[in-house]
């Protein structure tokens, strides 16, 4: 049976010592700031917002919260994150994605201050990424390479396969994982909706990391003992219950969990570590922004 990684504990470890960050940081008189922007009604994304505010209020950040219609013009968002770029009380700027379809979602990411840029999407920071020299690691990501490092599954010399290649999950990963730096150093295959046969791909594959968004996508014909499984699939999926449905990840887990050496649960797993480091980047954004050196977890 597979060594179960609870994303919740090493979650938990991360805000613990990321709150001693802050007190250093209260102690030059810097309180951390965070800003989230909604433009939208859609019930997870109002979930998701309220985690990230209560964890922010958990240690010590502050956080200031802002909801635009889904119907009003695009200008209001855009107006707002230009208040946000110029408030001095704000290091973190966070627009819960999606925006509306008559918003520009790029132009949402330009926008913001890319020194204020916690999620790790401006261009500026993705280019830095890239070159090997990250300023804000985008959160869902970094936070799929700290559960690697806390189950000592060093991705350095291993054969990686990440299923998916979208901008927020699958190409920052693959970019991460495959960097000449801690936690990095791997050989990475990136599978996607076009990929011939990924079973061929993931059965080559030391870690698999799925984040392509569909129920039982990876099963236990998919990969050899002792492979390492990250699910960062969150998908609603029918269920006899109240709400008529419950989360699950991309991963048959009951039957991978019998052959893989390590999963993630879903939920448990990769989602409370992306708040974790959406707060790991809030802090470091307030660092940077006020020359207060500290020492950040992990580093
Ligand atoms: P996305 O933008 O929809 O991208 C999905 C990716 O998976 C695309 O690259 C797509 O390929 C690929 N894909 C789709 N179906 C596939 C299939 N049958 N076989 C192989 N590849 C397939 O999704 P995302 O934003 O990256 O999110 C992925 C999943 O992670 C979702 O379930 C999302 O809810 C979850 N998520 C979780 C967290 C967390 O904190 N736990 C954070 C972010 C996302 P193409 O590029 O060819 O279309």
């Amino acid at each position: 049976m597979a060594h179960v990684i609870d994303g919740n504990e090493v979650g938990v470890r991360i805000q613990n010592e990321l709150s001693a960050s802050v007190e250093r940081l209260s102690d030059s008189g810097v309180t951390p700031g965070l800003a989230t922007v909604l433009m939208s009604d859609d019930g997870a994304s109002e979930t998701y917002v309220s985690m990230k505010q209560r964890a922010c209020e958990q240690i010590g950040i502050e956080g200031y919260h802002y909801e635009i219609g889904p119907d009003e013009p695009a200008d209001e968002l855009f107006d707002r994150i230009g208040e946000l770029n110029e408030d001095p009380s704000v290091h973190g700027i966070l627009v819960q994605m999606p925006v509306p379809d008559h918003v520009d979602e790029q132009r949402v990411l330009r926008r913001i201050d890319p020194l204020k840029d916690v999620d790790g999407f401006h261009p500026e920071n993705v280019g830095r990424l890239v070159a090997g020299d990250p300023r804000y690691k985008p959160c869902t990501p970094h936070g799929v390479q700290r559960l690697l490092a806390a189950a000592d599954a060093d991705p350095a010399g291993k054969d990686v396969v990440v299923v998916g290649r979208s901008n927020i999950v699958g190409k920052p990963l693959a970019n991460l994982l495959v960097q000449k730096a801690d936690g990095g150093n791997a050989t990475v295959t990136v599978c996607h909706s076009r990929t011939d046969d990924i079973a061929a791909k993931t059965l080559e594959a030391d870690i698999v990391v799925a984040a392509a968004g569909v129920p039982e996508l990876i099963d236990a014909e998919m990969i050899t003992d002792g492979t390492t499984v990250i699910d960062v699939g969150v998908n609603r999926v029918d269920a006899d219950n109240e709400k008529g449905y419950e989360l699950a990840g991309d991963v048959d887990f009951e039957d991978v969990e019998e052959k893989a050496e390590a999963i993630t649960p879903v939920p448990g797993g990769v989602g409370p570590m992306t708040i974790a480091m959406l707060l790991y980047n809030t802090v470091k954004a307030a660092s940077l922004q006020e020359g207060v050196a500290i020492e950040l977890p992990g580093q």
